[in-house]
């Protein structure tokens, strides 16, 4: 089922073989009909990561960029829409000369085309596909049907693994096997069998439970690998390795055993344990809540950019969600943030909280607390500023407000005809662009280097015609496009950090090579008392 971590499986499987020194790479097959994830809502889906080549795409790509610590890109990611698309574009310029065009075989051999065009695009050794929804729905059955068939014509260069869920019932407190063993009957209706079973449980599995699933399931005990919660994702290869899996895979393989090396990962992934000094960061956004459950999936790369520097430099992060929209009703709440080291605004969209975010940037301004804006975080930021220190009054971005006298932030004219052409699919400014900084400024000494390359994913930007006005008000543009001018930073003088950004450095951040903003940021907020 969805959630259980076949994502974080799946990279740290592959973070095993990479540390035995093999390439690999992955593709994420969603079962949906999107084009990509950029069209769903946060809340409904979690993050939209965003690739170098301005791919929106599902968050486990950020999971194997973090892990694998390398760039993906489209052809690492798939879904039912972008397949049944090309197939049936193919068919309109008589690709398939006549024939009658089927789920079976052109489909499939759709599939198994792309994910052998990641395999040579990758030279990979190891290829980790990893196909999201569950065993036994209607939706990812033509994925399945396409594995299957690659393990047909490549025998020995396929196996198969299924992450699979050992509920312990409270009531009975023991770990039941069952949905397992029907799962696994599941995938043997569609052809296929496991080679090794993941079981994701709340403890590690024992050996008679282990013994249950092997017999019922047709596989070797050593073949039903343990996942008990963990709540550290980065120590999951090293749970994985606990019981063998590279040996497993490279014997199925028919390959000889290499002893991979973790000892760095497992410095890093052991030291959260040992930290005591906590850093409090607060993260307003609004994609939080869905009826009584609490997802900060939405903000992943936003937690884990905050992890990796928070630990590269010894502090325990302590991150709190807070709701804008309750500083818009309850200006007393802005008070509790007080006592907080640092303040974060991430990305975001439309109306909704953007006056709550807006009192928590001027409060963060105000009272010295350091303050990193991401994306909206950085318009809103520029907002903020206009109305307050500019004196322009009621500034705001088009966005929210199309007939403000002062649009402070706005659309840029290409991206406003695609609106009107509704044509809003991967038709934001996506993907990678070059950023120049200017010197003594924080981010210039953050980075340390002039050129800088980030992901961005937005419509609106700073607008120009503002610039000398908030410039001579005290704003610093730290960075810029150089080719179209755009603003790509700001800064503020006379605040211990207070830098804001267009794009989105969290998703360059990696566990041993923590983002130089997310760094000094830290750096920043742990100094505040
Ligand atoms: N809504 C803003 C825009 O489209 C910011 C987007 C974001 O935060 N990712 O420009």
């Amino acid at each position: 089922m969805s959630g259980i971590g076949k994502g974080v499986s799946c990279a740290s499987i592959g973070k095993i073989l990479q540390s035995s020194g093999h390439k690999v790479s992955a593709v994420k097959i969603d079962p949906y009909l999107n084009s990509d994830a950029g069209t769903m809502n946060p809340v409904e889906h979690g993050e939209v990561f965003v690739t170098e080549d301005g791919l929106e795409c599902d968050q486990d790509i950020g999971n194997y960029e973090r892990f694998f610590d390398q760039n993906m890109y489209r052809y690492n990611y798939m879904t039912t829409g972008q397949v049944y698309h090309s197939v049936i574009i193919k068919e309109r310029s008589m690709y398939y000369n006549g024939k009658c065009v089927e789920v079976v075989p052109h489909i499939t051999e759709e599939i198994i085309k792309r994910i052998e065009l990641a395999g040579a695009k990758t030279k990979a050794d190891f290829l980790l596909i990893e196909i999201g929804g569950t065993v036994g729905e209607y939706q990812n059955m033509v994925f399945l049907e396409a594995a299957r068939i690659m393990k047909l014509r490549h025998s020995s260069q396929v196996m198969f693994i299924m992450v699979s869920y050992l509920p312990i019932p409270k009531m009975i407190g023991e770990m039941k096997t069952k949905p397992t063993q029907h799962a696994v009957r599941a995938l043997n209706s569609v052809g296929i069998q496991p080679n090794i079973i993941i079981g994701r449980s709340s403890a590690p599995i024992d050996n008679p439970r282990k013994r249950k699933i092997a017999i019922f399931c047709n596989i070797g005990e050593e073949d039903v690998i343990s996942a008990p919660d963990s709540d550290n994702i980065y120590e999951i290869p090293l749970n994985f390795e606990k019981d063998k899996m590279s040996q497993r895979i490279f014997f199925h393989f028919g390959m000889q055993t290499k002893k991979g090396d973790l000892k760095e990962w497992k410095k890093f992934s052991n030291k959260y344990r040992r930290l005591t000094r906590p850093v409090k960061i607060a993260v307003i956004g609004k994609y939080f809540s869905t009826g009584k459950f609490v997802l900060s999936d939405s903000y992943i790369s936003v937690i884990e950019a905050i992890k990796h520097s928070s630990w590269s430099l010894g502090f325990k992060p302590e991150i709190h969600w807070l709701d804008s929209e309750e500083y818009e009703t309850n200006p007393e709440k802005l008070k509790e943030l007080k006592k907080f080291n640092g303040i974060i605004v991430p990305g975001g969209f439309g109306a909704r909280g953007v006056e709550g975010k807006i009192k928590v940037i001027k409060y963060a301004r105000m009272n010295k607390v350091p303050y990193l804006g991401l994306c909206y975080g950085m318009q809103l930021a520029v907002i903020e500023f206009a109305r307050n220190e500019s004196k322009l009054k009621n500034a705001h971005t088009t966005e929210v407000d199309p007939k403000n006298p002062h649009p402070v932030i706005n659309i840029l004219p290409e991206q406003e005809e695609k609106l009107k052409n509704m044509n809003f699919g991967g038709s934001m400014r996506l993907g990678t662009y070059p950023c120049e900084l200017k010197k003594d400024t924080i981010s210039f000494k953050a980075y340390g280097e002039k050129n800088i390359l980030e992901r961005h994913r937005h419509r609106y930007e700073m607008n120009n015609d503002f610039r000398e006005k908030l410039e001579q008000a005290g704003l610093v543009i730290a960075g810029t496009n150089p080719q179209k001018n755009l603003v790509e930073i700001i800064e503020l003088k006379n605040h211990p950090f207070f830098v804001a950004v267009q794009f989105h450095p969290e998703l360059k951040s990696r566990p041993l090579r923590p983002h130089p903003l997310f760094r000094e940021f830290i750096k920043a907020a742990a100094k505040r008392k």
